[in-house]
């Protein structure tokens, strides 16, 4: 299967605690495999004025197309209560495909690697906690940018998930998870 690299942010509401929403939705996803998840790095907002960012990156394997991969993240955004008012406008989750294993693209609606990657340190620094292997090609460029973010929460651990091909649970366990999780986060407070 491809592997994935998509990169996460936000900076509305409960974040951490939506953060561990969109990942146990991405592993609920058919076709969709978690590998990894990066360590956590603040930063301040980019666009109108807005409250910091925490910015993460997961790693996944994806049984399908990019196409079909953003459709996923845009699903995923919407549970979470994604709304598009203005452009880089505070968000409680953007999920954007930041690099993808198959050959490049560049389409109307999707372009990856993502046309900014090599402009964000916030994305280049957890997409290299995800995957060492792209230091040869994004290292330098992120050291280029300054280095690294801040780390936001020294305890969201680099962890490693179950691999590609574990047993997936039924398209209607995936969806009752996916309800009982987006009521979770209406309930849950910012954790720290
Ligand atoms: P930015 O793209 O600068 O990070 P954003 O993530 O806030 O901004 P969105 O409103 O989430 O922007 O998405 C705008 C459009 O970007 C989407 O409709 C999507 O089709 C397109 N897009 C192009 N390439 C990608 C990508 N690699 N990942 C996610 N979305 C992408
Ligand atoms: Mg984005
Ligand atoms: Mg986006």
């Amino acid at each position: 299967m491809p592997r994935a690299i998509v990169g996460i942010g936000g900076n509305l509401g409960a974040r951490r605690a939506i953060f561990a929403c969109a990942e146990a939705l991405l592993a609920a996803q058919s076709g969709c495999c978690l590998l990894a998840r990066s360590q956590l790095y603040a930063t301040p907002a980019l666009g109108p004025p807005q409250p910091d960012y925490l910015n993460g990156a997961f790693a996944i394997a994806w049984d399908g197309d990019a196409h079909g991969l953003l459709d996923m993240l845009r699903h995923v955004e919407q549970l979470l209560g994604r709304a598009r008012r203005e452009r880089w406008g505070a968000r409680t989750v953007d999920l954007d495909i930041l690099h993808w294993s198959a050959a490049p693209i560049a389409t109307p609606s999707l372009t990856v690697p993502h046309a900014e990657l090599e402009r964000r340190t916030f994305a280049l620094a957890p997409l290299l906690d995800v995957a060492p292997d792209l230091a040869v090609t994004y290292q330098a460029v992120l050291e280029g940018l300054g280095g690294a973010p801040a780390l936001a929460v020294p305890g969201w651990l680099l962890l490693a998930h179950a691999s590609p091909g574990a047993p997936r649970s039924s398209p209607a366990e995936r969806a009752a998870w996916a309800q009982l999780l987006v009521g979770t986060v209406a309930q849950c407070g910012e954790l720290t």
